[in-house]
């Protein structure tokens, strides 16, 4: 079974494709946009991360795919939720994480609530028009006055997880999928998907 995860980053393609292969089975194969011969920019217009996802889902089902996209980001409570949507682009361009992390430390100076959660949507949308799944997954944190650790990327060196005693950017791979954002999302996505993939197979 063939689906396609709208995105060209190969990483998350690699990644996305491990953790669906746990929940639907290894017959599950996730192209990406190139794979299907789409090389253009998708524009994120909207307004919220279950907004933007779809948007992405929704161009790849055209191709005649079930096909998934996802939309993820920082979300920092005594910034009303910001950087959220803006995640990747906070200082202004599509800009360097140290920028942006650079951005919502000068933010937060002062700020003793630090709370925050990082936030993953995931949309799926289908060829036959039925109505597109969203799928939401988070997980709670707080932003550190400076940076701790090398591993990661994005705001992961400011992002404090408690149960584990350390930031995002110091721990494994491995332990980040156990409790990450995306992790849960995909979980979510995968039992919604279950019979409906079966269904697709059927027919
Ligand atoms: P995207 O949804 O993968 O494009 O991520 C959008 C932006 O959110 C990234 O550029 C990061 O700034 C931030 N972000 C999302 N997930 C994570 C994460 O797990 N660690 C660090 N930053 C993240």
């Amino acid at each position: 079974m063939k689906i396609v995860f709208a995105s060209a980053n190969k990483n998350k393609i690699r990644e996305i494709q491990t953790l669906m292969r746990e929940y639907l089975g290894d017959g599950i194969e996730v192209l990406s946009l190139a794979d299907i011969g789409f090389f253009d920019d998708i524009e994120e217009t909207g307004e919220t991360f279950a907004e933007n996802a779809l948007i992405k889902a929704k161009v790849a089902a055209g191709f005649g795919y079930i096909a998934l996209a996802d939309d993820s980001g920082l979300s920092v409570e005594a910034l009303d939720g910001a950087p959220g949507v803006y995640s990747a682009r906070y200082c202004g361009h599509h800009g360097s994480d140290e920028e942006n992390n650079a951005k919502l430390l000068n933010e937060l100076k002062g700020v003793s609530h630090r709370n925050a959660a990082y936030i993953c949507a995931i949309a799926c949308a289908f060829p036959d028009g039925r109505e597109p799944i969203i799928t939401m997954g988070d997980v709670q944190g707080e932003i550190l006055v400076s940076p701790r650790g090398k591993g990661g990327f994005g705001y992961d060196p400011l992002f404090w997880y408690d149960p584990y005693g350390k930031t995002f950017a110091e721990i494994t791979a491995e332990e980040k999928n156990a409790i990450s954002h995306r992790a849960k999302a995909v979980a979510r996505m995968c039992a919604n998907l279950a019979p409906i993939i079966k269904e697709y197979e059927s027919k």
